[in-house]
């Protein structure tokens, strides 16, 4: 009568959804794929390194991990090998808990410019996701501009400004935080299409870039002059506060070195520079502004604009990458939570809410169909050559990942398969 469970991304949709299973009385056996060897998605590559409260949350999510229900299969990516319908023919219930971690384009002339990365290159970078290890960004101009006005811009310009103090107690990745304490970068601004009240930061976020060491935050000349009191409502006016509190940019001399402009009111409408770039040129939105047009110089440009989904074979999407499906239902036995699900939007407890929902559906409408489960995906990954992490490596990775970081660092993670296989191998040896 074991209900037979399989959970594709391991990310907080992914565990929200496995703490309610685990939580109820279903008899069931649950089982996580996750494409790279650690669990945690966005929680371990995406929420910035020094925000190590928000990162906490990872305590919740591995004793649901280490729950006897429960098994992590790390190093397998479904969509070819195994295929989502091999997955389905194996478990009862499948949950397409994948995120959203590709960026969406710019859409001007950003392809293969030198200097010009996505938000999520950036941030899997010095949170030490393998694959953008070797990325290398540009740190050797003195000025960046970052895209957006959410709080994933807000991160990328707090971790390019912090000094070697504030960076450390986090778990940023060694490589990154040498190359960001010898950067050259003085300057970044930060440029939304729109106005003040319309940038999507959140109050904690502005306030913290205030309060940095050696970097003063400021506010584009003309700013204060262009925000429309008559939008202002409560909860937009403590943003507004925070925000018109930064002294304006021209009458200035803070005394600290470095310094993060919010400009507003600016699309971005090309991208300087041949091979490599060398500033961006801004379309003013501003009504009645006679300078339609300018350019800021910089050396590197984050793009923060938000999030696209990867697509999963016979599964359809709308054209922002989303899942279509019903109330979390895709079909009878096929489910779907999180960024995948909803779009790119909320902190990590917003996806509470659909991890329930799904485990609801799962727990009232799926029978025993005496499939084979855990039994049946070990042979199959077997005979595909596919060398899983099992949750007991993955305990031992932790460990030895908090074991050898530095002092002044909560953990030194592992960067590539080829280093944590070499890890594993000499556990079994010794
Ligand atoms: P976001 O909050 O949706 O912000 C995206 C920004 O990009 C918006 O300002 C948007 O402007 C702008 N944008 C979109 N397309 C653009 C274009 N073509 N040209 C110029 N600007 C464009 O997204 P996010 O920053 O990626 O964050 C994703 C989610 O993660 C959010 O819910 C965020 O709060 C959360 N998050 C939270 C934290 C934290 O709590 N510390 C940290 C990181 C992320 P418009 O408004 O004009 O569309």
């Amino acid at each position: 009568m074991t209900i037979k469970i399989a959970v594709i991304g391991s990310g907080p949709s992914a565990f929200y959804t496995v703490q309610n299973l685990v939580k109820s009385d279903l008899d069931c056996e649950i089982d996580i794929f996750e494409k790279l060897f650690s669990p945690y998605g966005l929680v371990r590559y995406g929420i910035a390194p020094d925000h190590q409260s928000t990162k906490n949350i990872i305590r919740v999510f591995e004793k649901f991990l280490l729950n006897k229900k429960v098994q992590f299969f790390g190093n397998v990516e479904i969509n070819n090998d195994p295929s989502l319908n091999q997955l389905m023919e194996l478990y009862d219930a499948v949950v397409i808990s994948t995120g959203m971690a590709k960026d969406k384009a710019l859409n001007i002339n950003e392809l293969n410019k030198e200097g010009y990365y996505g938000a999520t290159e950036f941030v899997n970078w010095y949170n030490g996701h393998p694959d953008y290890v070797s990325l290398n960004p540009n740190l050797k101009s003195d000025t960046a501009i970052i895209i957006g006005n959410g709080n994933v811009a807000i991160d990328c310009a707090r971790l390019l400004v912090k000094n070697k103090n504030e960076l450390e107690n986090s778990d940023i990745t060694p490589y990154a935080y040498k190359a960001l304490i010898n950067s050259s970068i003085k300057k970044v601004y930060i440029v939304g299409r729109r106005g003040p009240l319309d940038a999507k930061f959140t109050t904690v976020e502005i306030r913290e870039m205030g309060e940095l060491n050696d970097c003063s935050a400021l506010l584009s000349n003309g700013t204060i002059n262009s925000i429309d009191k008559n939008q202002l409502n409560d909860d937009l006016s403590k943003q507004y506060k925070i925000l018109t509190n930064f002294p304006e940019a021209n009458n200035i001399n803070t005394g600290k070195n470095k310094s993060v402009e919010f400009k507003f009111y600016a699309s971005p409408i090309e991208i300087i520079g041949d091979k490599k770039l060398t500033g961006i040129k801004f379309k003013n939105n501003l009504i009645n502004n006679n300078n339609e047009y300018f350019t800021i110089n910089c050396g590197i440009v984050i793009s923060a604009i938000g999030y696209t989904g990867d697509k999963i074979s016979n599964i359809k999407t709308n054209n922002n990458g989303m899942i279509l499906h019903n109330e979390n239902v895709i079909e009878k036995g096929l489910y779907t939570t999180g960024w995948i699900s909803r779009g790119p939007n909320g902190v990590v407890g917003t996806n509470k809410h659909d991890g329930a929902k799904v485990a609801k559906h799962i727990i009232e409408n799926i029978t025993d169909q005496n499939k084979e489960g855990r039994k049946g995906i070990k042979i199959l990954l077997k005979n595909l050559s596919i060398r899983y992490i099992s949750k007991e490596e993955w305990v031992m990775i932790n460990e030895e990942e908090i074991k050898r970081s530095n002092k002044n660092f909560s953990r030194s993670k592992f960067t590539s398969n080829e280093e944590v296989y070499k890890f594993l191998k000499t556990i079994v040896s010794n």
